[in-house]
């Protein structure tokens, strides 16, 4: 630490981000990436739009907005767009968290940081034994809620119907959903927007349109909401999103077959995977992610983590004491999840 950084930064326990190895190619199932690459249309969407790279970036996302309100029936202004739903998770811990913030024990681990970025106070709620959450640890708080829907990392959903139970408790306190993995078969809380003013749905171009390299996050909510965020924006980059991203994002959202087909391919490796690995001793937590949380019976994750990076197969392993034992794994091809499982057997015989 040089002698010149903020004193509020001193303790600040940055997030880390999975591998992205550089030199050694691996099957990389550690970061929930798609296996696919993204549409054709947003490949030449982003081309095309790199040859007015001379121009900044639309602030407003006209063109983005228009096609996410076409998409997704909802007007444009309740619509935001950012650098990756990252971004607009820390806008909302910056913006909207004078109460402080509630999240559960286990789940996406950037909560925790942008929280103490923003000097927000906090409370982990502990999941119940089986993983999932019980709304009514959130209906009594007045602070911030923050809930992955599912949730990561262990892929765990929680119905809608639950989700409005915690909204409509307390009217006066915001719920973040964040949906980045909405897409591989949850159901989303987007058409409770209307009827609650105090809910945002993050969602994210990442996962499901295969596009986590271009950077490029959105969220729903009442117009008053996001003219908050826009405020929070504007303050800081106004330029947030690049301009061939923009334009990606509108060609992936011109090619919704291409994702639709993509998540079902993503569901039937995930039971595949899921059902290979419960053959191998492993209890598998139900995932509606693109993703699976499991643990074997006898041996640790930390040493199958090794193991499996050894043979060239990369998954995620959280070091937290109630899921040391877990590994997070990408659902990706058949292919791959055919090498996890054969790896796997190899490494438990
Ligand atoms: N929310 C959750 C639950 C995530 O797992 C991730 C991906 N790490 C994100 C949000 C952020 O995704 P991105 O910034 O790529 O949109």
């Amino acid at each position: 630490m040089s002698g010149f950084f903020s004193q509020k930064y001193k303790e600040l326990v940055p997030y880390v981000p999975g591998e992205q190895p550089q030199g050694r190619s691996y099957i990389k199932l550690n970061t929930n990436e798609s296996p696919f690459p993204p549409s054709p249309r947003a490949v030449a969407a982003a081309a095309e739009a790199a040859k007015k790279l001379q121009l900044y970036s639309d602030p407003e996302m006209r063109l983005l907005k228009k096609k996410l309100s076409e998409v997704y029936g909802v007007p444009e202004n309740a619509i935001f767009v950012c650098n990756g739903s990252d971004e607009v998770l820390n806008f909302a811990f910056m913006a909207f968290c004078d109460q402080g913030a509630v999240f559960p024990d286990v789940t996406y681990g950037f909560y925790e940081v942008f929280a103490q970025l923003n000097g927000v106070k906090y409370r982990k709620i502990p999941l119940k034994s089986d993983f999932t959450v019980d709304p009514a640890d959130y209906t009594g708080t007045n602070e911030t809620a923050f809930l992955a829907n599912p949730n990561a990392p262990t892929g765990v959903f929680l119905p809608v119907k639950e989700i409005e139970k915690i909204l409509s408790s307390n009217e006066r306190r915001l719920v973040v959903v964040d949906e980045a993995y909405i897409d591989f078969g949850g159901e989303s809380c987007l058409p409770l927007i209307k009827k609650y003013c105090n809910l945002l749905v993050t969602r994210t171009f990442s996962k499901s349109r295969s596009m986590a390299g271009a950077r490029l996050g959105y969220a729903f909510a009442s117009p008053a909401l996001i003219a908050d965020l826009e405020t929070v924006k504007y303050s800081t980059n106004p330029y947030n999103v690049n301009a061939m991203t923009a334009a990606a994002g509108i060609g992936a959202l011109e090619d919704g077959d291409y994702t639709e087909k993509n998540c079902l391919t993503i569901a039937s490796n995930r039971a595949f995977a899921a059902e290979e690995l419960e053959k191998l001793s492993f209890t598998v937590l139900p995932s509606r992610a693109n993703f699976l949380f499991a643990r074997h019976a006898t041996v640790g994750g930390e040493e199958l983590y090794l193991r499996l990076k050894e043979k060239g197969i990369l998954v995620r392993h959280f070091g937290a004491e109630r899921i040391k034992d877990f590994l997070r794994i990408t659902v990706g091809s058949k292919e791959e999840m055919r090498a996890l499982t054969e790896a796997l057997k190899e490494i438990l015989k």
